[in-house]
């Protein structure tokens, strides 16, 4: 698959192609403060099809935490747009609602961390949940 993203204020822009390489629903409570409450919804796509056409994303990464994550954001309007895993060393997970059309997602076929999630949240009944991580 191909699709093209950004944030919310178009500043960054964004080309993704190749076969996703997992379609992921997170309950973690990082996750909540990322979305605002929500699990984030993210599609592991190659990292060599992925590429930023337009401007630069800010990065952050915990220095407190060992192997954190790095997460990539629109330093002007803050939209969430990727995070760089060690759990997925080849892939960049984009973030769903960075996506121009989102409807392409679908819906997840694994939920992980549930073991966090609250009561607001919503666990589709027909994928993979997990307490913690997939394994
Ligand atoms: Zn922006
Ligand atoms: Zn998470």
């Amino acid at each position: 698959m191909k699709f093209e993203g950004g944030c919310y204020c178009g500043e960054v822009r964004y080309v993704a192609e190749g076969e996703p390489l997992t379609k992921a629903q997170c309950h973690c409570r990082e996750c909540q403060y990322l979305t605002g409450g929500h699990p984030n919804v993210i599609l592991g796509m190659p990292k060599d099809g992925f590429t930023y056409t337009r401007g630069e994303p800010a990065r952050f990464s915990r220095k407190d935490v060992e192997q954190p994550r790095t997460r990539e954001f629109c330093q002007q309007c803050g939209t969430h747009l990727t995070t760089h895993s060690p759990n997925l060393p080849t892939g960049v997970f984009v973030k769903v609602g960075s996506m121009d059309d989102p409807s392409v997602y679908g819906k997840p076929a694994v939920v992980i961390q549930t073991a966090d999630a609250q009561a607001f949240h919503h666990i589709p009944e027909d994928a993979s949940t997990h307490e913690r991580w997939a394994k």
